[in-house]
């Protein structure tokens, strides 16, 4: 069938192990749409335009060529034909996200590109709006939680931070994210809940195999 998974949740609830995963298992592409507004958040650092001034961050996402990969074992993403995988996990971008996701220009523009994705089917989506903005006809939504300490501790392993630096990173990310006035944070009413706190990865994964082929 079309099989478009829809993966929400917030950082290190593992959701991105997950999602590659679920995309290789099934033969399918995976996008990570947290990736699409970490470059275009690495375009504006660079532009030196002021983060605070909507219009100008707008008209630098609407001038930058984004252009992101979607081979599950791959992870490709150049801005202008600079390759940005390293530098948009960085503290600067990271910092700086949830401020450039909250512009509503960015966000059209960005939601437009993912469906345009989507429309041709079998394919796994990651990111925060998923099934409730990006595609709601999606076959399954899903929405992964884990405890805050559990995602700390994740997050910190991946980037070798400081646990409780990264623990308030993470609530601070949270806050901005559900509060902002543009397609806040939400979770599909419709999406399968699943705590990956005590849970495996392997888990994870087979119960959402189940779940596509009821
Ligand atoms: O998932 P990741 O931590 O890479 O996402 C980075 C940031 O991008 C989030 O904190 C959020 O501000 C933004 N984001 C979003 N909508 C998405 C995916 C990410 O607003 N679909």
């Amino acid at each position: 069938g079309r099989c478009v998974v829809a993966v929400d949740g917030p950082s290190g609830s593992g959701k991105s192990t997950v999602s590659r995963r679920l995309a290789i298992d099934l033969g399918a592409r995976y996008l990570d749409t947290g990736a699409m507004y970490r470059a275009i958040t690495w375009a504006v650092l660079r532009s030196g335009v002021d983060l605070a001034d909507p219009s100008a961050v707008a008209k630098v996402a609407g001038e930058t060529d984004l252009r992101i990969g979607t081979d599950p074992e791959g992870h490709s993403v150049t801005v202008d034909g600079v390759h940005v995988e390293a530098e948009i996990r960085g503290p600067e971008v990271t910092g700086a996200v949830s401020a450039v996701a909250a512009v509503p220009a960015v966000r059209s523009l960005l939601v437009t590109r993912q469906r345009d994705l989507a429309a041709a089917g079998r394919i796994v989506i990651e990111g925060r709006d998923i099934g409730a903005v990006v595609v709601p006809h999606a076959d399954l939504k899903v929405y992964l939680t884990a405890s805050p300490a559990t995602r700390a501790a994740r997050r910190s392993a991946e980037d070798a931070t400081d646990v409780g630096a990264t623990a308030a990173d993470l609530a601070r990310r949270d806050r901005l994210d559900s509060t902002r006035k543009a397609d806040p944070l939400v979770q599909a009413p419709d999406a399968v809940v699943l705590d990956t706190t005590e849970i495996g990865i392997d888990q994870v994964v087979a119960r959402l195999r189940e779940l596509l082929a009821e």
